[in-house]
């Protein structure tokens, strides 16, 4: 890819910008190192862009907007599939790309690209999921129909921890409904976002200028923001960056959708299937070493003293059998999290709740072979406010809390500030009944550990998990990056 990079004096290529079809130097005077998790070599140096790479990025994406929006939506919808075409074509080397530059393993990385892949088929139901509505004779000789038209220019801000599929959320929707697209990628590990952004716009009859790519961070999404060029942002990262670029995208007349963090419960009834719930509950907690916006990192034990000790055993050691390793070697169940900063975060939430007299039942610290490999590590608390308990730690750290009914883990999990998913382990159909009526939050698992909606429905939490109505994929993507235009006529 030597269009997208100048050599520099360590070696590392330093990322440029996509602004038109052309990979121009960003005029950021400071760089970011981007490494690889598994290993912490250099992969690349990623400028901070400014508004003036930005400026440039906006302007490539209206003009090229104003010829595409003249596009058929039926020619829409098949550029959009060949735009699937090129990523499944690279799926296996975009994968790969995940691995190297966020961490997780090939198999995760690979279950990712797919993912993101299947939202650009979504996207490719375009021309039935635009169509509007229309109502003969209102009165004597008046007709009213209403039309969905593109919004814009849309921009996306994403996060690190699926590069490949959260851009990709994004993308296939906003130019199917004929916007043009600005994405500024995690700077952690833009390297996946880079290599879609090119290979989209390598797509035949998408015009130049209509996807483009700038790297960053603060800076760069400030001047996105602020921009009266961009109409609409979608967001993914933290809830309180989501509630930062909400407040600031609504002040600047902006429509938004800001997707925030979590902290999700996995409720463990004493009649459930322990040998699939087991799996399940390790595989949500500690899979991606717990960097999933759906892993479930609070698990709820219900039942008698007696049950709820047979299911933690279980629970711990189904985690102590996970392998460690680098995302890279097929044996590895837990790989490295994404940044030395990262690891240390986790363990601080560990190390408080040590010093705070909470049950180390799984100690991950002792296994870590590197700065960023952190072990399962499980934490008994009869806390159920504690900071490991309601804050998102977002590494492979699950807390456990005991409660005696249903009920009473409801009232537990919905007293959180976030509301992104909760999942429920039972053999009883009146149980996850009454929980998924019950429960505040946006996605639900019943004997599923990470329930992840399929991109024809819309993903997103609720509470603090969440600032905006419409979500992502699904008919909301459709409503989000389409306005409505109302006609009233009469032809006398
Ligand atoms: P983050 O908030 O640090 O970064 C996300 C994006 O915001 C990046 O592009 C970054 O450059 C930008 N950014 C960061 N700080 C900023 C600031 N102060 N001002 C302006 N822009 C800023 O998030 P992250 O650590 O990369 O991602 C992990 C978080 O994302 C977790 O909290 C996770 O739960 C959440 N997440 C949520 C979902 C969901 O569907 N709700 C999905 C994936 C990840």
């Amino acid at each position: 890819m030597e269009g997208a990079s100048a050599p520099d004096r360590a070696g590392a290529r330093t990322l440029r910008n996509l602004i038109g079809r052309e990979w121009v130097p960003s005029s950021a005077d400071q760089v970011l190192e981007d490494r690889n998790p598994a290993d912490g070599s250099l992969l690349a140096l990623i400028p901070l862009s400014n508004a003036r790479d930005v400026d440039l990025a906006v302007t490539a994406a209206r003009s090229a907007q104003a010829v595409w929006r003249e596009t058929g939506v039926l020619e829409r919808a098949r550029i959009v599939r060949r735009v699937g075409d090129a990523l499944t074509a690279h799926r296996k080397e975009l994968a790969q790309l995940v691995t190297k530059d966020m961490g997780k393993t090939v198999a995760e990385a690979d279950a990712e690209v797919g993912r993101g892949i299947e939202s650009v088929e979504a996207a490719t139901a375009v021309a039935t999921a635009m169509k509007g509505e229309n109502l003969e004779g209102v009165a004597s000789g008046v007709d009213v129909e209403m039309l969905r038209q593109p919004v814009g220019v849309v921009a996306a801000i994403t996060p690190f921890n699926f590069p490949s599929m959260i851009p990709l959320w994004f993308l296939p929707f906003a130019i199917a409904t004929g916007n043009g697209f600005v994405l500024k990628p995690s700077e952690r590990d833009p390297l996946p976002a880079e290599r879609i952004a090119e290979l989209v716009s390598g797509v035949e009859g998408l015009p130049a200028g209509l996807v483009n790519l700038v790297h960053g961070g603060r800076e760069a999404v400030n001047a996105l923001l602020d921009h009266p060029g961009v109409d609409a942002i979608s967001f993914v990262g933290q809830a309180s960056t989501a509630r930062y670029v909400a407040s600031r995208a609504a002040e600047n007349g902006k429509r938004f959708q800001a997707l925030g963090g979590a902290k999700n419960a996995l409720i463990l009834m004493p009649d459930a299937n322990m040998q699939a719930s087991v799996p399940a509950i390790t595989s949500s907690a500690f899979g991606a070493a717990g960097q999933r916006c759906l892993a479930g990192s609070v698990l709820v034990l219900v039942g008698t003293r007696a049950e709820q000790d047979a299911a933690c055993k279980s629970v711990i050691d189904a985690a102590r059998a996970l392998k460690l390793g680098p995302g890279s070697d097929p044996a590895t169940d837990v790989c490295p999290m994404v940044s030395p900063e990262a690891r240390e975060r986790a363990e601080r939430f560990i190390e408080e709740a040590v010093s705070q007299g909470m049950d180390l039942l799984l100690d991950g610290r002792t296994e870590g072979r590197s700065d960023t490999q952190l072990a399962p590590t499980i934490i008994e608390t009869s806390d159920a406010d504690s900071p490991v308990v309601r804050d998102e730690v977002f590494g492979p750290v699950l807390s456990v809390v005991r409660v005696e009914d249903l009920d009473q883990a409801l009232e537990f999990l919905n007293r959180s500030r976030y509301g992104n998913a909760s999942m429920i382990f039972t053999t009883s159909g009146k149980a996850a009944r009454h929980f998924k009526s019950r429960i505040d939050a946006g996605m639900i698992g019943i004997n599923i550990g990470v329930p992840a909606p399929v991109a024809g429905f819309p993903f997103a939490g609720w509470k603090d998990s969440f600032d905006g109505d419409l979500h992502a994929n699904g008919t909301d993507a459709f409503e989000f990056y389409t306005r409505k235009k109302v006609v009233t006529s009469r032809w006398p």
